[in-house]
């Protein structure tokens, strides 16, 4: 076993030039600093385009399962540092290599990179005098310059030499927050959790709405969402679930006879609801599940005429993807297993036998004019909204909506 020193965190696509990177790479450390918070040993190190672990013993594996979830890092690297004087490295890459699985032939390189400009040897020499003795130790090793299969990178600073070969794929996207606040529509599906990953990856910050119809809906549906919410957290640290009461809008939608819109009704009546608590809570976009043609309500002419409640722009990051994919990536934020319980969901228990899959914006709004005290009723949902504050391994704090709105942030 190696035992690393460090961990080398990199940044892809935020390292675009311009006053927008030092932001970025700030929220990034903000996110790490949050999820090492527990670990007092290990110390924190930002460098342009990258972020250092020093591990102070922690385990290197524990920490990278951690950190690969950070948005904005798109690769970790475990990392020996030896001081840079020429016989510890050649010594510490010996070790380094001999310690990998290399018990089978293998194509091998060295990369060295000298940062530090007065170390007395150039980068092709300490490739050579690297790469020498580490053959010499390992026979099954053949170099081959162009497709390695292992790769020892020697980076040579002034104050020590970093030598690491194992690069760790992590989230990517941009960090937490840094493209502002959605407001994700969370149902109990397999889709919207995958969805408000998508979203926080493109750094929204989220907030996740949940419409119930408690008592037709079981505290086990809720606990389910509360559980799907829990998954997110880990992503972000801490996420704010509202619960609101569905029942009476949804009484009073039933109420109309109009079996085959009573989706698109529902639907519009979330939606003018969640645009109200984005309003309050200070989100810019609306971020759900849907995707293309996956059932009625999500047709375009639906999606069309439900999309017009609302001024804010609807985000809809699983619009083109195919179910399959959608499921592969929910196991892998691991909302799958959760998301696939049986407990009912709001809609589904109201779910018509035929839903319309190209309703008729006029005849939609005629209806609804005919709902009494339908704004009212839309209202004093908003009103009766119950916030959790959700962060993972926690006990979940219960608010009234209000009071979460002007609850301090994690940043
Ligand atoms: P999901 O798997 O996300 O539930 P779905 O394929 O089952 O999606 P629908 O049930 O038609 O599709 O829901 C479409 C989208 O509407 C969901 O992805 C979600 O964003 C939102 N939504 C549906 N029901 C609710 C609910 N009870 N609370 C909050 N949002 C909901
Ligand atoms: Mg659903």
């Amino acid at each position: 076993m190696i035992a690393y020193d460090m961990l080398l965190l990199r940044f892809g696509e935020i390292t675009i030039k311009g006053k927008n990177r030092s932001r970025f790479e700030k929220a990034a450390l903000s996110h790490v600093k949050v999820l090492l918070k527990k670990y007092p040993a290990v110390k924190i190190v930002r460098e342009y385009g990258r972020i250092y672990v020093e591990l102070n013993g922690e385990s290197a594996q524990e920490m990278i399962s951690i950190l690969k979830h950070v948005f904005g890092v798109t690769s970790i690297s475990p990392v020996v540092v030896v001081p840079s004087r020429l016989e510890d490295i050649i010594e510490a890459a010996k070790l380094f290599v001999r310690d990998l699985p290399t018990d089978r032939q293998m194509r091998f390189k060295v990369s060295a990179r000298r940062v530090w400009k007065e170390f007395p040897h150039g980068t092709q020499e300490m490739n050579r005098l690297i790469g020498s003795p580490v053959l010499q130790l390992c026979p099954q090793l053949k170099v081959d310059v162009h497709n390695p299969e292992l790769e020892l990178r020697a980076e040579i600073r002034e104050q020590g030499t970093y030598l690491y070969s194992e690069v760790v794929p992590a989230a990517g996207g941009f960090p937490l927050g840094t493209n502002g606040k959605g407001l994700l529509l969370l149902s109990g599906g397999i889709d919207s959790p995958v969805a408000g990953w998508s979203a926080m990856r493109r750094g929204l910050e989220i907030e996740c709405v949940h419409f119930h119809s408690y008592p037709f809906t079981s505290k086990k549906a809720e606990e389910k969402v509360i559980e799907l919410a829990k998954v997110l957290s880990r992503f972000a640290c801490q996420i704010k679930l509202h619960l609101v009461p569905f029942t009476e809008i949804q009484t009073a939608i039933a109420g109309t006879g109009q079996e085959n819109l009573t989706i698109t009704l529902m639907r519009r009546s979330m939606l003018r609801i969640a645009s109200l608590l984005a309003e309050r809570n200070g989100a810019l976009a609306i971020v759900t599940g849907d995707s293309l043609g996956q059932v009625a309500s999500q047709t375009l002419a639906s999606m069309n005429v439900i999309g017009r409640v609302t001024d804010l722009p609807l985000l809809r990051p699983l619009v083109m993807i195919d179910k399959e994919e959608i499921i592969s990536q929910a196991r892998e934020i691991g909302t799958y297993d959760i998301s696939i319980l049986p407990y009912e969901d709001c809609c589904t228990l109201f779910v018509p036998k035929s839903p319309t899959t190209n309703p008729n914006l006029r005849v939609v709004e005629r209806i609804e004019a005919g709902i009494a005290g339908l704004e009212k009723l839309i209202e004093a949902a908003v009103s009766d909204t119950e916030t959790l504050i959700i962060r993972p391994d926690e006990e979940v704090v219960r608010q009234n909506e209000e009071a979460a709105a002007v609850s301090d942030n994690w940043f």
